[in-house]
């Protein structure tokens, strides 16, 4: 079957059931497309009427509204797809329809050259015979018999788009700015000191360990969480303290599909007189409902950090299905988001700050994880890779 009878036919028709399998049609109209675009380009055109002929047809064939090879792609696949494929496809064709911009006429004609006439717009004046036999005087020719075109378009400056983490970074300091917190940052090359034992992170505590923390020399770590922050705010400021702290932290993990070596992590928190779980939990539950949406649900479980005492675990009602089990949740319904606690006294005491008078709470979250759920990405290292294809979509 030819890939333009495929587009007739649902992705149920064809058989395309998972991912991997969508994602293998659209390489095929990936590939046709620019094949296409190639053939046209690699052609010569007669004169200029006929490039515009050939452009306007290939624009036409793949772009046309009505049974262009585009709006079938959205006829047949896009809008029958399940609810299960739906976000694979839709990200998949909207890649196509970026790639597909290099077919409007205007772009077309730019990189079609004409085989005799004025134009020469888009060929090696070297390719130009005579050129080399009229040594000296060749360049002269070549300019004198290229006319300038001034009715073309100019060169498109493409713009730039906000980084899929620095986006969803900033949504979550608009939520908290809006509460009154502001954003702090710290170094990320840190001491020891900073990095563990100032949060109550003992000299056995595994984390320690170099399988686990990038060591410059035995005193000075790359961070591997932002919290050590905390500390250098305490000690800046003193009590009340309200404050995000965005930033990159280091581990050493093997890259794979959940996984980096750098990643950037979001740690809150507030010291003030008389503060209790319930501001903590109020806090949190109102940014879940701002950042996931209003229906959204809270769980608090029990967990263990050095640095927060009691210390919890929060999970939220899957977003993509609200709770009613699917892919992104591992059908459970719930997605932890985050880690939290009371600030623990050892750690107010090496800020600087009386345990007596004051108290806290704080968390810690990953942003990456935060926009793979937000926009449907299974794979951390997508965000690392600098694919203009990826990160267009944004
Ligand atoms: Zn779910």
């Amino acid at each position: 079957m030819s890939f333009d009878e495929k587009l007739t036919k649902t992705l149920e028709a064809l058989g395309a059931k998972d991912e991997a399998s969508v994602r293998a049609l659209f390489n095929e109209v990936w590939d046709a497309l620019e094949n296409e675009k190639r053939t046209l380009v690699s052609t010569p055109a007669a004169n200029d009427a006929d490039r515009m002929e050939r452009a306007k047809a290939l624009r036409d064939r793949w772009l046309s509204r009505r049974n262009g090879l585009l709006a079938q792609v959205d006829e047949h696949w896009l809008k029958p797809a399940s609810r299960e494929l739906k976000p694979i496809v839709g990200r998949e064709f909207n890649q196509l329809r970026q790639l597909a911009k290099g077919l409007e006429v205007e772009e077309l004609i730019k990189s079609v050259r004409v085989e005799s006439g004025s134009a020469v717009v888009g060929r090696d004046l070297n390719d130009r015979e005579g050129l080399g036999a009229g040594k000296g005087k060749g360049i002269t020719q070549a300019v004198e018999a290229m006319s300038l075109d001034p009715t073309l378009p100019g060169n498109r400056r493409s713009l730039g788009s906000i980084h899929p983490i620095t986006r969803v970074q900033r949504e979550i300091e608009e939520i908290f700015i809006t509460l009154g917190f502001w954003i702090e940052s710290g170094p990320e090359i840190e001491s020891v000191y900073y990095n563990f034992d100032a949060l109550n992170i003992p000299e056995s505590h595994p984390a320690r360990d170099d399988w686990d923390t990038f060591y410059i020399d035995p005193q000075t770590v790359l961070r591997t969480h932002t919290s050590p922050v905390q500390i250098h705010a305490m000690k800046k400021y003193g009590a009340p303290l309200h404050i995000l702290i965005p930033g990159k932290c280091y581990r050493r993990d093997n890259p794979d599909a959940t996984h980096s070596p750098m990643f950037h992590q979001i740690e809150g928190m507030a010291i003030d007189q008389n503060v209790t779980f319930a501001d903590l939990k109020g806090t949190l539950v109102f940014f879940a409902k701002r950042f996931f949406g209003d229906k959204t649900r809270t769980s608090f479980h029990p967990s263990f950090f050095p640095f927060t005492e009691p210390s919890g675990e929060v999970a939220v009602s899957c977003p993509i299905c609200d709770g009613q089990g699917c892919r992104t949740c591992k059908q459970s319904g719930w997605i932890e988001v985050m880690g939290c606690g009371m600030v623990h006294p050892e750690v107010l005491r090496h800020g600087g700050i009386d345990p007596d008078r004051y108290s806290g709470w704080a968390f810690g979250l990953g942003v990456e994880r935060y926009a793979m759920m937000k926009y449907g990405i299974h794979d951390i290292q997508l965000f690392y890779q600098s694919d203009l294809r990826f990160l267009e979509q944004f």
